[in-house]
């Protein structure tokens, strides 16, 4: 049983230290695409607020185009005329009406202020008008449409624009676009932008709402980025967990393959030992048997030393049959093929256990379904297997109960499938697991070897052995038997 054992276990450390680099890449690559998809948002939120800001600057520019275009039109060329030629915008007359024409030409367009300065930088007219006549030439904007005829565009808002939309959704946001208002000649009216700078329009937009909606949009997508980055990591925490555990359970499988193998190991050590002493014992033992019968004839007539002799002759064959035990376990033989039918083994096996049976008022019950098909097998070996469960079972049933010995075709209808089962005191979920283990035993005369050895000739016929208990109910022995090659 034990001559094919050989030490194969190899802790598995390359299996562990490749699932930890895997682990690790896994880990550094998700964190790599977090950082990726978080800067990619930021870069696309950034890009968004940039579009709406330059849609603004563009609704500003072409205002201011119209603005410019009025106020040549409805307020320079007629106040030329009906002031000859002094304009003078902080004449009420004057004011009013560059008024009228400023607010008709931003009605209906989303703007907060408009202010206009003089060449000089002062504010000459404002849609509100608090601060009229006030230098604003150290205003950069203001000195740089007047010097260079170019636009200018400020964005107010608080300090770091990102975040102000995150956190200060409540402050206000404009935008100021500076102007240069120019003065347009016949020939050139199709072209302001070429006629002489005379002040600058400076066009005040409450973008507060167009940010809030980008705010809005950017924590949208970042909230979304979040989740499926959580999703993400979830789902890659789970795998990463379940490959764990796998390989911890392998780890673990591993460990009770060694620890199997050691205790097999030591034991095929002990058991060629126990088969050299056994073997020595067995000699000695044929001798003190016979022996024993011949003294137990020859005081035939005087009963108590014949009976003294008898529990000598007893004795003497009970302790053979433990010996011959240690002798199947230790050296198992090769089964010895034969054509026959597993029916008629199992026959004999009952008939040698009849008297035992009957003692303990057990109900035999027989079920042979394969029809007596033969089967090759060493049926000396099968014999002593079937013994070995059937005592087992009768052992269990100290009380009487029922033994039922079932036959039935193997799988896909090849070989034999045999169950023996009882209704005796069955097996604790506990010891279920150590029965097959040599000299495991629960009973006080026991050797438990009886199953070991049962397994090993299950197992050199290439069959399989298991047993069920409900503890208390009874046991069931199942063994299947393939159809083996001659
Ligand atoms: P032994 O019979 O010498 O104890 P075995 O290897 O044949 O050795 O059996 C090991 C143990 O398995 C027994 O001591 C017993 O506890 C348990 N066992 C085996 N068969 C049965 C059965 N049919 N019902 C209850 N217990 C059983």
């Amino acid at each position: 049983m034990f001559r094919s054992l050989k030490y194969t276990w190899r802790p598995d450390r390359q299996d562990l230290e490749t699932f930890r680099l895997v682990k690790f890449f896994t880990l550094t690559g998700f964190i790599v695409i977090a950082l990726f998809t978080a800067f990619l948002t930021l870069f696309v939120a950034d890009r968004l607020q940039e579009m709406a800001l330059k849609k603004s600057e563009d609704y500003a520019s072409l205002l201011a185009a119209n603005l410019n275009h009025q106020v040549f039109q409805q307020f320079v060329l007629p106040a030329a005329i009906r002031f000859q030629g002094r304009i003078q915008i902080s004449e009420p007359t004057q004011y009013e009406l560059l008024d009228t024409v400023v607010r008709n030409t931003i009605h209906g367009f989303h703007v907060q202020q408009v202010n206009i300065y003089d060449q000089r930088g002062d504010l000459a007219y404002s849609t509100d008008p608090i601060e009229l006549g006030r230098n604003y030439l150290s205003v950069p904007e203001v000195k740089m449409s007047l010097e260079n005829g170019e636009r200018n565009v400020r964005l107010v808002v608080p300090k770091y624009m990102l975040l102000n939309l995150f956190f200060q959704f409540h402050k206000e946001k404009f935008l100021k676009t500076f102007n240069p208002l120019r003065l347009e000649s016949l020939e050139i009216r199709l072209t302001p932008e070429l006629g002489p700078v005379i002040g600058v329009f400076e066009i005040t937009q409450d973008i507060s709402h167009d940010m809030i909606e980008i705010g809005k949009f950017q924590l949208m997508l970042i909230a979304t980025l979040v989740a499926l980055m959580g999703l993400l990591f979830m789902v890659l925490r789970q795998i990463v967990k379940k490959a764990e555990s796998i390989l911890e359970r392998r780890q673990e499988e591993q460990k009770e393959l060694q620890a199997q193998l050691e205790l097999a190991e030591r034991l095929a050590a002990l058991g060629e030992m126990v088969a050299g002493v056994a073997h020595e014992i067995r000699n000695p033992l044929g001798i003190i048997s016979s022996t024993a019968e011949l003294l137990r004839k020859r005081l035939e007539h005087s009963e108590g030393d014949s009976r003294l002799a008898q529990i000598i002759e007893e004795e003497v064959n009970r302790l053979n049959q433990t010996v011959t035990e240690f002798l199947d376990f230790a050296r198992p033989r090769e089964p010895n093929l034969q054509t026959c039918d597993v029916e008629g083994v199992l026959e004999r096996s009952l008939e040698f256990l009849r008297p035992e049976i009957d003692r303990h008022n057990i109900f035999l019950n027989r079920q042979y379904n394969r029809n007596g098909h033969p089967l090759l097998v060493d049926p000396d070996l099968l014999y002593r297997a079937f013994l070995n469960i059937l005592i087992n079972a009768i052992q269990a049933m100290p009380q009487g109960g029922q033994l039922t010995v079932t036959t039935d075709p193997g799988p896909q209808g090849k070989g034999a499938r045999i169950v023996i089962q009882d209704t005796g005191e069955g097996i604790t979920s506990e010891n279920a697991k150590k029965i097959f283990n040599p000299f495991f035993t629960t009973k006080d005369q026991g050797s438990g070897l009886g199953l070991s050895i049962v397994k090993g000739i299950i197992e050199s016929h290439q069959g399989q052995i298991t047993i069920e208990s409900n503890f208390g109910k009874g046991a069931k022995v199942s063994i299947v038997l393939p159809e083996m090659e001659a």
